[in-house]
């Protein structure tokens, strides 16, 4: 057995067995290419799950991470220091509507916050908590807690966790009208969503739907809670993802992009929620370290840039153009959506299933990719990622859908 062959088996016999990697183990990262153990190349469009937005080894990002890491690791949230307060007064900046952040570990632990912080204004208002409902959209994806698990409206996540907890209601993504159902009995706390659904099919949100919400949450006295842990930092050509909706939102969770490959999260209070928690309510003994938030602090600035939006753009249209000519060779995709460098290129019926197939192709042909769901193509590599990486890129994903045509 070679080496990685070793740390494949390795893994299949020491981890429980929830993931199903692709067959390569990776070894080093430099910009948007990585290196196996044996040392063959990959171009990156899957970034660590849109993750490492500044891509792998950010010297920017090192310096921060090995400066702080000589200074001090963690204090709990039993004392203070001057990373996270940093963290939190510039991303409350940035946000234009937040009034407080709470900073913790993970995407799955911002929704967890959210919930409970909805929850909880609900129960400030004097509300019994069968009218505390919170409302997500089929599709959604919000993480792997029992009750972010829960809002998370896609059976197969769920299956064999009940009993799941109470008070979530699902509607179709981008269906106004029942969502105007879903909210006209006067229970609902809270509608949750994301702006570009990326699980669940690298989905945008339509036009005027992300206003409709809004409104109706304000006619029903409830909260809108974003969930831009992956849409958002940038992705999708502006800071946050709802900008592009012209829409204010009282809470927003991040998590993926802010740490640009380092463990944070951050749940974005407005003022109709900012003031609702209290000394003991709610808490976690790693979020906010300075470690994290040093890192998160620079990502921070690097995202919200001029030229991290200028590159965005051109890249995206890049990327669009060279899907459109491989569809037009191999008339593979029924369409190519999403927002930015946020993409789905959909297979058309016949094809589907076959994303997961088309992936291993593209890892052979050194191309890393990742899929929504079994019949969506999602590219979400770095933001800062070049011109010539994105044309190896798309040349690699030519000869994967040559084979995959071919074989
Ligand atoms: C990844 C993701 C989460 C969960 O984040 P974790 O860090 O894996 O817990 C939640 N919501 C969205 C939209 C995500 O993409």
């Amino acid at each position: 057995m070679t080496h990685a062959e070793d740390l494949l088996a390795l893994a299949r016999d020491v981890l429980l067995p929830v993931y199903a990697p692709r067959q390569l183990v990776l070894a080093r990262g430099q910009g948007a290419r990585l290196w196996d153990s044996s040392g063959r190349d990959y171009v990156d469009f899957a970034a660590g799950i849109a993750v490492c937005s500044l891509g792998h080894c950010d010297p920017e990002l090192t310096a921060a991470l090995v400066e702080q890491a000589g200074r001090l690791w963690h204090t709990s949230n039993v004392f203070v220091s001057e990373p996270p307060l940093r963290l939190a007064q510039e991303l409350v900046a940035a946000s234009r509507f937040a009034e407080r952040a709470f900073l913790c570990n993970s995407g799955a632990e911002a929704n967890e916050a959210a919930i409970k912080l909805v929850r909880k204004w609900a129960a400030n208002a004097g509300r019994p908590p069968q009218r505390r409902v919170i409302v997500t959209c089929r599709g959604s994806f919000h993480g792997r807690t029992l009750a972010t698990v829960t809002a998370t409206a896609q059976p197969k996540y769920q299956q064999g966790f009940e009993p799941l907890p109470e008070g979530f209601r699902y509607v179709d993504f981008n269906d106004i009208a029942q969502l105007e159902a879903a909210l006209s009995g006067g229970d609902v706390a809270a509608v949750m969503l994301e702006p570009v659904q990326g699980e669940g099919g690298v989905l945008p949100a339509a036009p005027g739907y992300l206003q409709a919400a809004r409104a109706l949450c304000d006619r029903c006295d409830a909260l809108l809670v974003l969930d831009e842990i992956q849409c958002g930092m940038g992705r999708t050509g502006t800071l946050f993802a709802h900008w592009q909706d012209g829409v204010v939102p009282d809470i927003v969770t991040l998590a993926k992009a802010l740490g640009g490959g380092f463990p944070v999260g951050a749940l974005l209070a407005g003022p109709k929620v900012a003031g609702a928690m209290v000394v003991g309510a709610h808490g976690t003994t790693f979020g906010g370290n300075p470690l994290a938030a040093a890192v998160a602090r620079v990502a921070l600035r690097r995202l919200a840039s001029e030229e991290i939006v200028a590159n965005v753009a051109r890249q995206s249209q890049a990327l669009r153009d060279g899907l459109q000519a491989l569809n037009r060779e191999f008339g593979l995709f029924a369409e190519v959506r999403g927002r930015g460098l946020m993409l789905g290129a959909v297979l058309k019926p016949e094809h589907a299933g076959q994303a997961g197939a088309i992936g291993d192709l593209a890892a052979e042909c050194g191309l890393l990719l990742l899929q929504a769901g079994p019949d969506v193509l999602r590219l979400v590599p770095a933001l800062n990622i070049r011109d010539d990486e994105v044309a190896d890129g798309l040349a690699r994903l030519r000869q994967a859908l040559a084979a995959f045509v071919g074989g």
